[in-house]
């Protein structure tokens, strides 16, 4: 009898997962059951160049229609699984269809957290993770419009910088001391607040919005100190929590996530996750981490892909990650978290281009690159490898980085 393969959730770990299972010899069924609308597309333009208009939606598709069909992969889209049974080994749907199982994958993602302020879901005020969100923000905007962004990460701060290109008025409202303050260095911080405030974007940190109200047509956006933000629109980036309910439900070990092996079992060996719902070892790290990253999303269904089809191999990635704001290329490789030395390299205040590298003892923990792609991939092997960089060759711009290499 033809084996069954279901994937819940259509999006980079699905779309992944789908064809390395094919590419690896699976003869089996593969459904792909995804409650969004739109086949799989690449999540982090949205924020980006689709907001920008740079790109469409064909333009952010992560495979064409055909590829799915010639591989025979069964997407059923805008359906929501709402219940697993792990006796019967079967999915059931919200349109009350069920699936029977072999193997059962989740790739369910993470949703936008809340915001916990009243007036967060009056019309007007976005979040934003899916092409619905974005397609109802283009309609809203127009040049010299007022946008406030509540959340000053990193998907507030591109958002900004896509808003701000569009000729907006831009306002980022940051409730702790200073942006990126969970991801990076106060370096950094402060390098980013710097290029917002030369392209126009207004960035006000230790700023708790505490209200979002409406009249004669305008939001405001008021904070705890009192302070009033008008606005034509205003879009919440505060962060997101894994879609691992499901697991929870059916009885799965859960942490900060779907908890994983090695070869992304879960508790129940006939169960696989993959992606941001994930809670995992990482072996260069030596900790358990759940990463909101498309390498991470890919090289997990990579890892699922290789165990179903018994090559397994076991995740040991390094976590990688980017963003783009105005003309700015943010590269990062690693985790910085835990670092007690920065050192950075390049003209971190006057210019646009530097890498921050940072260590913690002489251990090399993380790169943060800024338009600067070769210490990106010098940081990603030399972590990659388990070696470590000579701080004062880095730091000493005209040496040659082959030469900081220990
Ligand atoms: C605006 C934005 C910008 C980003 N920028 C970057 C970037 O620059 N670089 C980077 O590396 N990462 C970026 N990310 C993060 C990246 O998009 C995620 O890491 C990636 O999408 C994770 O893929 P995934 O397949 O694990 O889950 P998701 O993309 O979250 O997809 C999970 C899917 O499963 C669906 N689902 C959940 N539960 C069910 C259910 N019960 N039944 C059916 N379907 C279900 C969800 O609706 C969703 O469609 C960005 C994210 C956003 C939102």
């Amino acid at each position: 009898m033809t084996e069954k393969c279901i994937i819940i959730g259509a999006s980079h770990a699905a779309a992944q997962l789908c064809v390395s299972l094919r590419q690896g010899g699976w003869d089996g069924s593969i459904t792909v059951i995804g409650d969004e609308d739109d086949l799989p597309y690449h999540r982090p333009p949205l924020s980006k160049a689709f907001l920008s208009g740079d790109k469409t939606m064909s333009d952010i598709l992560i495979r064409p229609a055909e590829i799915y069909e010639e591989a025979n992969i069964d997407l059923k889209l805008g359906v929501r699984v709402g219940a697993i049974d792990r006796e019967k080994k079967s999915v059931l749907t919200d349109d009350g269809d069920i699936y029977p199982y072999d193997k059962l994958v989740l790739a369910t993602g993470a949703r936008v957290r809340n915001l916990p302020v009243p007036g967060e879901d009056i019309k007007g005020v976005y979040y934003l993770r899916d092409t619905k969100d974005v397609l109802a923000i283009k309609s809203q905007v127009a040049p010299g419009r007022r946008a406030v962004i509540i959340g000053g990460g990193y998907i507030g701060l591109e958002t900004g910088a896509s808003l701000k290109k569009q000729g907006m008025e831009v306002t980022i409202l940051e409730a702790m001391p200073r942006i990126l303050q969970r991801v990076t260095a106060p370096e950094l911080s402060r390098f980013y607040k710097r290029v917002h405030q030369e392209e126009g974007v207004n960035i006000l940190e230790g700023v708790v919005a505490s209200a979002i109200s409406k009249s004669n047509g305008r939001l405001n956006v008021s904070t705890s100190c009192q302070q009033n933000f008008d606005a034509d629109m205003v879009i919440i980036g505060i962060g997101v929590i894994p879609n691992m309910e499901l697991a929870e439900m059916s009885g799965l070990t859960v942490g900060n996530g779907v908890e994983v092996n090695a070869f992304c079992q879960t508790s129940d060996l006939d169960i696989y996750a993959a992606g941001d719902v994930t809670w995992h070892f990482n072996p260069i790290y030596e900790r358990h981490v759940r990463l909101e990253s498309v390498p991470n999303a890919t090289e997990q269904a990579k890892i699922v892909a290789a165990h179903i089809n018994g090559q397994p191999k076991p995740y040991n990635s390094l976590p990688w990650f980017w963003s783009d704001q105005f003309d700015l290329k943010l590269q990062i490789a690693g985790l910085s978290d835990g670092y007690d030395d920065l050192i950075i390299r390049g003209d971190i205040k006057n210019s646009r281009e530097f890498a921050a590298f940072y260590f913690n003892g002489a251990k090399l923990l993380a790169v943060d690159a800024v338009n600067s792609p070769r210490e990106f991939m010098l940081g990603r092997m030399i972590l990659g490898k388990g070696k470590t960089l000579d701080k004062k060759a880095i730091a000493d711009e005209s040496a040659d980085l082959k030469t900081a290499v220990i």
